[in-house]
């Protein structure tokens, strides 16, 4: 994909990398929101998550980073490829508003959903409206789970995860949550969680379709990039991810939905470029 000319400053880029862990706040306050969509390629289990923001817990004080547009190549990619991703939505969604931040740390840091890390791989929190990524999960994705390490496979994680802010904006979220409350079970509460993550990729799609469009063509989608990003959803759909960890398949213990769903999924952003083709993944 072509970035590099693309306009700085309009990914709101929180610079906390070199921050280390840093200082462990009281509180438990939003611990079931992260485990809920906190976490976007799981490197471990979602109990597990829920334990160790538990113990750590707290929104408490937010960290500082360095607010601006970073001068290293990874960084200036999130704010260049984040603030287009802004320009679509803002072209396609009334009122949007960006996420408050990107933040890109280094192992650990505090959100307000709990403490969050590198582990949980990238996430969104609702409750603080910020997308949190520590960039070495873009080398994971091509050294551990198989996935791309191209440009477009990056933009569409960062694109994913501001699909869950999208999420939050128009309700989507927090229906799909009250759904998931009165869910007999947690199959049928994973159900939902599947339908938001299909969601968010196929409005990783339609980002893609219209990238172009509100740049001049600056940051866009070539040749070739979609196979990339395809080649990357299904590196880390459930039944994949399921199989790499030598387990069974276990339908039920989906969240995130199969390989061939995510695939279909930003496919089918990409192909329509409107995001009134995602709507069906979150009826309830
Ligand atoms: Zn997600």
């Amino acid at each position: 994909m072509r970035w590099q000319g693309g306009q700085r400053g309009g990914g709101n880029v929180e610079d906390r990398r070199g921050l280390g862990g840093g200082a462990v706040a009281g509180g438990g306050i939003g611990v079931v929101v992260l485990s809920l969509i906190g976490y976007f390629v799981f490197g471990i289990d979602p109990s597990t998550t829920q334990q160790v923001a538990s113990q750590f817990g707290g929104a408490g004080s937010a960290q500082e980073g360095t607010l601006g547009t970073p001068e290293d190549q990874a960084g200036q990619f999130v704010d260049i490829v984040g603030g287009n991703i802004n320009q679509v939505w803002a072209s396609k969604l009334d009122g949007y508003t960006p996420p408050a931040n990107i933040v890109i740390y280094t192992q650990g840091t505090q959100t307000g959903c709990g403490y969050g890390q590198s582990a949980m791989g990238p996430f969104y929190c609702p409750a603080d409206r910020q997308v949190f990524l520590d960039l070495s999960f873009w080398e994971e994705m091509e050294t551990q789970l198989g996935a791309s390490g191209a440009d477009f496979a990056r933009a569409y994680v960062l694109a994913h995860e501001i699909g869950h802010h999208v999420q939050t904006l128009t309700g989507a979220s927090q229906r799909v949550q009250q759904a998931q409350a009165r869910a007999s079970g947690e199959a049928e509460a994973n159900q939902y969680s599947v339908g938001l993550e299909l969601q968010a990729d196929c409005y990783a799609g339609v980002w893609a379709a219209n990238a172009a469009s509100v740049s001049n063509g600056e940051v866009a989608v070539e040749q070739g990039d979609l196979e990339e990003g395809a080649k990357t959803a299904a590196a880390i759909g459930d039944d994949t991810l399921q199989r790499r960890s030598g387990g069974q398949v276990n339908p039920d213990g989906f969240t995130h939905g199969t390989s061939a769903q995510r695939v279909e999924a930003l496919r089918r952003g990409y192909q329509s470029g409107d995001p009134a083709s995602c709507d069906g993944y979150t009826d309830v």
